[in-house]
């Protein structure tokens, strides 16, 4: 094993990994759940592949980034060494980066508005084959945020499915800063039951195992797989 960055060694790694997994299982089984139903994201962007490698070598392959044009430059090699790499695009998607973005990605969990559901269909007239979708609510009602407000999200997911036939797989959010995430990610939930969605996209370092409890099936964990984000 060549490339470790950092103070971060490899058995580092697959200890948080080990780590991180244990608490998905434990918080779910608290819940009456299959902690095989919890797909942990690991939040890679800003580290590069010195810090990734651990992590596959350890046994992870779903990883997440935010950026189209920093996964374009990471993932492809990694791609080609590896395989069974599933790649979650969990940032905002500006509809010139979508070529890009559905070469890469295996999932979008960032759904958030008509233009980019218009691309998607335009893409899949073309022949691409569409990535699983997940649409981000924005539950904070926050005007800096991207996603759909809560009150407009039961018909913006009716027009993906009837009016532009997109099929979407569940709901994402990421709550306001500050504010208690139990309430949000109780919020998706009662906003993705009504509209039969069973997959929920919620909970980060610091509160995914609230979000498991509160049925979540994927986490998107960063920090506390590869240390503080420089
Ligand atoms: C960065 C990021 C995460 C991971 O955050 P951590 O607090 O480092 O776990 C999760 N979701 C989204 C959308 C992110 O941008």
């Amino acid at each position: 094993m060549t490339g470790v960055a950092r103070d971060t060694s490899p058995g580092d790694a697959a200890t948080r990994l080990a780590d991180i997994r244990r608490r998905i299982g434990m918080a779910a089984r608290e819940a009456g759940r299959d902690p095989r139903d919890v797909t942990l994201i690991a939040v890679s962007k800003t580290f590069g592949e010195a810090d990734i490698l651990p992590l596959i070598e350890a046994g992870q392959r779903v990883f997440g980034e935010n950026r189209v044009q920093e996964a374009a430059a990471k993932w492809p090699t990694l791609r080609a060494r590896f395989s069974g790499l599933e790649l979650h695009l969990i940032g905002p998607l500006q509809t010139n980066k979508l070529d890009d973005a559905l070469a890469l990605f295996d999932v979008f969990h960032t759904l958030d508005r008509e233009k980019l559901a218009l691309a998607l269909v335009k893409a899949r007239e073309k022949g691409r084959a569409l990535p699983r979708l997940f649409v981000q609510v924005n539950t904070g009602e926050e005007a800096q945020k991207a996603g759909i407000a809560p009150q407009e999200a039961d018909g913006f997911i009716s027009r993906c499915r009837e009016e532009w036939k997109l099929e979407i797989e569940g709901l994402m959010c990421i709550p306001p800063v500050g504010e208690e995430p139990a309430l949000h990610f109780a919020l998706l939930e009662k906003i993705a039951r009504r509209n039969g969605l069973s997959k929920l996209s919620m909970g980060m370092s610091s509160d995914f195992e609230t979000a498991v409890r509160l049925g979540a099936t994927h986490v998107r964990v960063g920090s506390a797989l590869f240390g503080v984000r420089g």
